[in-house]
């Protein structure tokens, strides 16, 4: 190699880094300074790099149960289009050639529009967008289509599941809405009904936000979009959860029970590439929602993305009954198994969830944050999330534990391994096991579980093939 020597700078005096503010941890922050500082050439520097994400591949990957409600594992396929050359390449504006600033899409453009067709079939829905990286970019999308800053909107509170999205820390804040909120039953955890239809007729919303990160059951989409009917208002459904629930046909259709749009998160449950998508039916809609699309929210975006979620569509077609099917009965299986060994869990009185997720009240265990941070150093990978005996002040120390099924369900796991799941869990936070007691008989457990399944590769799960 002809390049000079790499040289680091070595201040004479030892340089103390005033005091910064920082939102990131400040530890964390200074063992990557130290980690740099220790390396003799910027080669180093991206190899220390490189050994972080193998560690979390071959601790993660492969060691854990996986457990968060927002992961999912993507196929072969999947991950090796995140890697294509066609990533490399910008494609900017709406599909086709007069459409775009630049030349040379001919064969982006074909990608784009296999992954548009195939999104509108695998939701059944007459129009689609793929172009946005995270979904809450596409909520920001819905609002800048569908209100005016001033406007009035109903979502749900966070203590109760919903998302910063809609609220005014988050998109729909920044579009400057007023936000009251949608009415919750903390029991029967499902909108309360008449007091919607009271306080909505009341404030007559231009939008009501439905859907939540916590989700165990439906929404009354139908009866509420009738009521704010009445004064023109609309239902917008942010399913970034239940997206791929939705497409598997296991939950309910937001789009024919009535919601004008539904934003999604295709990395969470649709198992594709993280993404925002939106779709609807509306014709009326498709110029304002792809306005805010581009040139509003999104330049380039990502066509290896795009590429990896045309695929993961596919895989739902094929796949997604099957599995999303599958990731229910054993959330359901994981509810009832944790209840058995002594965790509270919400929604017990009717099934514990029909979704992918789980919530235990774990505030006689520690509290969430305590719990999910045990669980980890057992190899179990959980979130702490608030339950609606919290306010919303108790954001870092909440009373919940939101426990998903996607991850294990993929890797082929059936009703019978969440009991081994549940096993786990009580010996923590139950029996009180040292988390380090439990940590290698996981790794053990998960060894077997090393295949991605309902995908074109693998197919279906041995034991659902024998059916
Ligand atoms: C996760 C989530 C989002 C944000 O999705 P990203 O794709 O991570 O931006 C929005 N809304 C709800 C309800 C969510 O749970």
């Amino acid at each position: 190699m002809a390049s000079a020597p790499y040289k680091p700078a070595t201040p004479a005096t030892p340089v103390v880094p005033p005091a910064q503010p920082e939102v990131h941890d400040a530890a964390t922050l200074s063992l990557a300074r130290q980690t740099l500082d220790a390396c003799q050439s910027p080669a180093e520097m991206a190899q220390a790099v490189v050994a972080a994400v193998k560690r979390n591949e071959a601790w993660r990957g492969r060691q854990c149960l996986n457990l968060l409600a927002p992961e999912a594992p993507t196929s072969p396929t999947v991950r090796a289009l995140l890697a294509s050359e066609v990533g490399t390449r910008a494609a900017e504006g709406h599909i086709g050639p007069v459409n775009r600033w630049f030349a040379g899409t001919r064969h982006i453009d074909e990608i784009e529009a296999l992954c548009v067709e195939l999104l509108k079939q695998a939701f059944h829905a007459r129009y689609a967008d793929h172009r946005l990286v995270a979904s809450m970019i596409g909520n920001l999308a819905v609002y800048t289509a569908m209100t005016q800053p001033g406007d009035l909107i109903m979502s749900l509170p966070q203590p109760i599941g919903g998302h910063s999205s809609n609220r005014p820390d988050g998109p729909a804040g920044v579009r400057g809405l007023h936000i009251v909120d949608v009415p919750f039953d903390p029991v029967e955890l499902t909108v309360d009904l008449d007091l919607f239809a009271k306080v909505a007729r009341l404030v007559q919303p231009k939008l009501v936000a439905l859907g939540a990160s916590m989700t165990l059951f439906p929404f009354p989409i139908r009866a509420m979009a009738d009521i704010v009917a009445e004064w023109g208002g609309r239902i917008y459904f942010d399913g970034a959860h239940q997206l791929g629930l939705v497409a598997g046909g296991q939950f309910q259709a937001p789009l024919s029970e009535g919601a004008a749009v539904m934003t999604g998160s295709a990395g969470k449950t649709f198992s594709g590439p993280q993404s925002g998508i939106l779709v609807w039916d509306d014709p009326a809609l498709t110029e304002p929602l792809t306005h805010a699309v581009f040139p509003v929210l999104a330049a380039t975006h990502q066509v290896n993305r795009v590429a990896a979620l045309a695929v993961s569509a596919a895989e739902m077609i094929a796949f997604g009954r099957q599995y999303m099917a599958q990731i229910v009965q054993n959330a359901q299986a994981l509810g009832a198994a944790l209840a058995q060994r002594g965790i509270p869990m919400l929604g017990a009185h009717k099934g514990y969830t029909t979704t992918h997720q789980v919530i235990a009240d774990v505030r006689q265990f520690g509290g969430g944050l305590e719990v999910a941070q045990r669980l980890a150093r057992a190899n179990i990978i959980t979130n702490k999330n608030l339950i609606p005996d919290d306010s919303a002040e108790q954001w870092d120390h909440p009373g919940g534990l939101r426990i998903g099924s996607t991850e294990v369900t993929r890797l082929g796991m059936g009703q019978a391994e969440m009991g081994a799941i549940a096993d786990f869990i009580a010996r923590v936070l139950v029996e009180g096991a040292a988390p380090e007691q439990v940590a290698d008989e996981v790794i053990a457990f998960r060894e077997p579980y090393q295949t991605i399944y309902y995908c074109f590769e693998a197919g279906l799960p041995h034991a659902m093939q024998a059916q």
